[in-house]
Protein backbone atom coordinates (compact mmCIF):
# COMPACT_ATOMS: atom_id res chain seq x y z
CA UNK A 1 0.00 0.00 0.00
CA UNK A 2 1.70 3.25 -1.07
CA UNK A 3 0.15 6.80 -0.57
CA UNK A 4 -0.78 9.68 -3.26
CA UNK A 5 2.57 11.58 -2.58
CA UNK A 6 4.65 8.22 -2.97
CA UNK A 7 3.03 7.63 -6.17
CA UNK A 8 3.95 11.13 -7.60
CA UNK A 9 7.35 10.58 -6.56
CA UNK A 10 7.17 7.25 -8.75
CA UNK A 11 5.94 9.12 -11.34
CA UNK A 12 8.15 11.83 -11.23
CA UNK A 13 10.89 9.37 -12.08
CA UNK A 14 9.07 7.69 -14.69
CA UNK A 15 7.99 10.65 -16.69
CA UNK A 16 10.46 13.49 -16.51
CA UNK A 17 11.92 15.10 -17.85
CA UNK A 18 9.07 14.61 -20.63
CA UNK A 19 6.38 15.33 -18.39
CA UNK A 20 7.50 18.92 -17.41
CA UNK A 21 6.09 20.23 -20.23
CA UNK A 22 3.73 17.71 -21.48
CA UNK A 23 0.89 19.40 -23.25
CA UNK A 24 -0.93 17.07 -25.19
CA UNK A 25 -4.05 19.19 -25.59
CA UNK A 26 -2.02 21.72 -27.06
CA UNK A 27 -2.63 24.25 -24.60
CA UNK A 28 -1.49 27.41 -25.90
CA UNK A 29 -2.64 30.40 -23.25
CA UNK A 30 -0.64 32.35 -20.64
CA UNK A 31 -1.74 32.32 -17.04
CA UNK A 32 -4.13 35.11 -17.12
CA UNK A 33 -2.75 37.96 -14.66
CA UNK A 34 -5.26 37.71 -12.07
CA UNK A 35 -3.34 34.49 -10.75
CA UNK A 36 -0.97 37.29 -9.32
CA UNK A 37 -2.89 39.71 -8.55
CA UNK A 38 -6.16 37.82 -7.71
CA UNK A 39 -8.07 40.85 -8.68
CA UNK A 40 -10.87 39.26 -10.89
CA UNK A 41 -15.00 39.33 -10.18
CA UNK A 42 -14.59 35.25 -9.78
CA UNK A 43 -15.40 34.92 -6.15
CA UNK A 44 -13.99 31.03 -5.99
CA UNK A 45 -10.40 32.03 -8.06
CA UNK A 46 -9.94 35.65 -6.10
CA UNK A 47 -10.61 33.82 -2.62
CA UNK A 48 -7.94 30.74 -3.58
CA UNK A 49 -5.61 33.20 -4.91
CA UNK A 50 -5.83 35.52 -1.60
CA UNK A 51 -5.16 32.17 0.21
CA UNK A 52 -1.85 31.49 -1.36
CA UNK A 53 -0.65 34.77 -1.19
CA UNK A 54 -1.91 34.73 2.38
CA UNK A 55 -0.38 31.18 3.57
CA UNK A 56 1.62 30.12 0.56
CA UNK A 57 -1.36 27.35 0.69
CA UNK A 58 -4.81 25.88 0.30
CA UNK A 59 -7.16 23.23 -0.07
CA UNK A 60 -6.93 20.24 -2.58
CA UNK A 61 -10.28 21.50 -3.67
CA UNK A 62 -9.11 25.09 -4.32
CA UNK A 63 -6.36 23.58 -6.26
CA UNK A 64 -7.29 20.98 -8.39
CA UNK A 65 -10.93 22.19 -9.10
CA UNK A 66 -10.78 25.67 -8.64
CA UNK A 67 -7.11 27.22 -9.61
CA UNK A 68 -5.89 23.99 -11.94
CA UNK A 69 -9.45 23.70 -13.61
CA UNK A 70 -9.91 27.42 -14.39
CA UNK A 71 -6.46 27.30 -15.99
CA UNK A 72 -7.39 23.76 -17.61
CA UNK A 73 -10.67 25.31 -19.07
CA UNK A 74 -8.97 28.66 -20.15
CA UNK A 75 -6.49 26.43 -22.16
CA UNK A 76 -3.15 27.61 -20.28
CA UNK A 77 0.16 25.75 -21.28
CA UNK A 78 0.43 23.68 -18.33
CA UNK A 79 3.97 23.97 -17.58
CA UNK A 80 2.99 28.08 -16.42
CA UNK A 81 0.43 26.34 -14.54
CA UNK A 82 3.03 24.21 -13.03
CA UNK A 83 5.69 27.43 -12.36
CA UNK A 84 3.18 29.36 -10.40
CA UNK A 85 2.39 26.43 -8.39
CA UNK A 86 5.79 25.92 -7.46
CA UNK A 87 6.56 29.72 -7.21
CA UNK A 88 3.49 30.18 -4.74
CA UNK A 89 2.88 27.56 -2.30
CA UNK A 90 5.28 26.39 1.00
CA UNK A 91 4.47 22.57 -0.14
CA UNK A 92 5.65 22.98 -3.53
CA UNK A 93 8.06 20.40 -4.25
CA UNK A 94 9.15 20.23 -7.76
CA UNK A 95 8.95 16.39 -8.04
CA UNK A 96 5.28 16.84 -6.19
CA UNK A 97 3.87 19.70 -7.95
CA UNK A 98 4.80 18.62 -11.87
CA UNK A 99 2.83 15.36 -11.76
CA UNK A 100 -0.45 16.63 -9.83
CA UNK A 101 -0.39 19.62 -11.91
CA UNK A 102 0.54 19.11 -15.17
CA UNK A 103 -0.82 15.58 -15.41
CA UNK A 104 -3.57 15.77 -12.63
CA UNK A 105 -4.80 19.28 -12.99
CA UNK A 106 -4.19 19.79 -16.47
CA UNK A 107 -4.32 16.58 -18.14
CA UNK A 108 -0.64 17.47 -20.00
CA UNK A 109 0.43 14.10 -20.64
CA UNK A 110 -2.06 11.04 -19.95
CA UNK A 111 0.69 9.12 -17.66
CA UNK A 112 -1.90 8.14 -15.14
CA UNK A 113 -4.67 10.26 -15.61
CA UNK A 114 -7.98 8.67 -17.20
CA UNK A 115 -9.84 11.86 -18.05
CA UNK A 116 -9.44 16.00 -17.47
CA UNK A 117 -10.39 17.12 -13.79
CA UNK A 118 -12.83 19.64 -15.52
CA UNK A 119 -16.31 20.79 -14.36
CA UNK A 120 -18.25 23.87 -14.08
CA UNK A 121 -19.28 25.88 -11.55
CA UNK A 122 -22.28 23.25 -10.60
CA UNK A 123 -19.55 21.27 -9.27
CA UNK A 124 -17.64 23.92 -7.29
CA UNK A 125 -20.60 25.32 -5.70
CA UNK A 126 -21.26 21.56 -4.47
CA UNK A 127 -17.44 21.35 -2.95
CA UNK A 128 -17.87 25.31 -1.50
CA UNK A 129 -19.65 28.22 -0.78
CA UNK A 130 -18.20 31.27 -2.79
CA UNK A 131 -20.84 31.10 -5.51
CA UNK A 132 -23.11 32.37 -3.15
CA UNK A 133 -20.80 36.07 -3.11
CA UNK A 134 -19.65 35.70 -6.47
CA UNK A 135 -20.51 38.51 -9.10
CA UNK A 136 -21.43 35.95 -11.55
CA UNK A 137 -24.57 33.77 -11.90
CA UNK A 138 -23.44 29.91 -11.26
CA UNK A 139 -26.79 28.78 -13.29
CA UNK A 140 -26.25 31.09 -16.11
CA UNK A 141 -23.71 30.11 -19.48
CA UNK A 142 -24.25 32.64 -20.97
CA UNK A 143 -25.02 36.44 -20.99
CA UNK A 144 -23.18 38.72 -19.63
CA UNK A 145 -23.22 37.76 -15.88
CA UNK A 146 -22.82 34.21 -16.23
CA UNK A 147 -20.50 32.18 -14.55
CA UNK A 148 -16.99 32.31 -16.81
CA UNK A 149 -16.29 28.55 -15.29
CA UNK A 150 -19.87 27.37 -17.52
CA UNK A 151 -19.38 28.94 -20.72
CA UNK A 152 -15.60 27.86 -21.01
CA UNK A 153 -16.58 24.15 -19.78
CA UNK A 154 -18.53 23.42 -22.77
CA UNK A 155 -15.71 25.76 -25.14
CA UNK A 156 -13.56 23.18 -23.80
CA UNK A 157 -15.06 20.29 -24.67
CA UNK A 158 -15.81 21.43 -27.91
CA UNK A 159 -12.45 22.67 -28.96
CA UNK A 160 -10.64 19.48 -27.68
CA UNK A 161 -13.54 16.98 -29.15
CA UNK A 162 -10.79 15.12 -31.65
CA UNK A 163 -9.51 14.12 -28.37
CA UNK A 164 -11.49 13.34 -25.63
CA UNK A 165 -14.88 12.26 -27.34
CA UNK A 166 -13.61 8.91 -27.25
CA UNK A 167 -12.84 8.38 -24.28
CA UNK A 168 -15.36 6.20 -22.57
CA UNK A 169 -15.11 8.01 -19.33
CA UNK A 170 -16.37 11.32 -21.10
CA UNK A 171 -19.71 9.64 -23.39
CA UNK A 172 -22.31 11.49 -20.93
CA UNK A 173 -20.71 14.65 -20.93
CA UNK A 174 -20.17 14.62 -24.80
CA UNK A 175 -24.09 14.02 -25.43
CA UNK A 176 -24.18 16.69 -23.74
CA UNK A 177 -21.69 19.07 -26.23
CA UNK A 178 -23.88 17.19 -29.13
CA UNK A 179 -27.49 18.78 -28.13
CA UNK A 180 -25.74 22.15 -27.62
CA UNK A 181 -24.28 21.69 -30.60
CA UNK A 182 -27.08 20.74 -32.90
CA UNK A 183 -29.56 23.26 -30.95
CA UNK A 184 -27.05 26.26 -31.53
CA UNK A 185 -26.06 26.90 -27.61
CA UNK A 186 -22.40 25.87 -28.87
CA UNK A 187 -22.61 29.28 -30.87
CA UNK A 188 -23.78 31.55 -27.97
CA UNK A 189 -21.30 30.07 -25.72
CA UNK A 190 -18.10 30.19 -28.18
CA UNK A 191 -19.14 33.88 -28.43
CA UNK A 192 -19.11 34.34 -24.45
CA UNK A 193 -15.79 32.63 -24.84
CA UNK A 194 -14.30 35.41 -27.02
CA UNK A 195 -16.38 37.84 -24.60
CA UNK A 196 -14.28 36.22 -21.74
CA UNK A 197 -10.97 36.66 -23.66
CA UNK A 198 -11.50 39.96 -23.94
CA UNK A 199 -12.77 40.94 -20.25
CA UNK A 200 -9.42 38.83 -19.49
CA UNK A 201 -7.15 41.07 -21.42
CA UNK A 202 -8.43 43.81 -19.79
CA UNK A 203 -8.12 42.74 -16.13
CA UNK A 204 -11.98 42.74 -16.06
CA UNK A 205 -12.85 39.26 -15.51
S1 LIG B 1 -20.34 31.58 -9.89
FE1 LIG B 1 -18.63 30.74 -11.07
S2 LIG B 1 -16.95 32.22 -10.84
FE2 LIG B 1 -18.46 32.64 -9.25
S3 LIG B 1 -17.75 31.51 -7.45
FE3 LIG B 1 -19.20 30.18 -8.55
S4 LIG B 1 -17.94 28.95 -9.91
FE4 LIG B 1 -16.68 30.66 -9.24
Amino acid sequence: LIGWREFMRHVYRHAMPELETANQLEASHDLPEFYWSGETNMECVRQSVADVEQRGYSHHIQRLMVLANFATLWGVEPKQLNEWFNATYVDAYHWVTTPNVVEMGQYGDGVFASKPYVSSANYIDKMSDYCGDCHYYKTKDTGNKACPFNALYWDFLDRNEDQLRSNHRMGLMYSHVDNKQESGDMDEIRARVEDLREKERYGEL
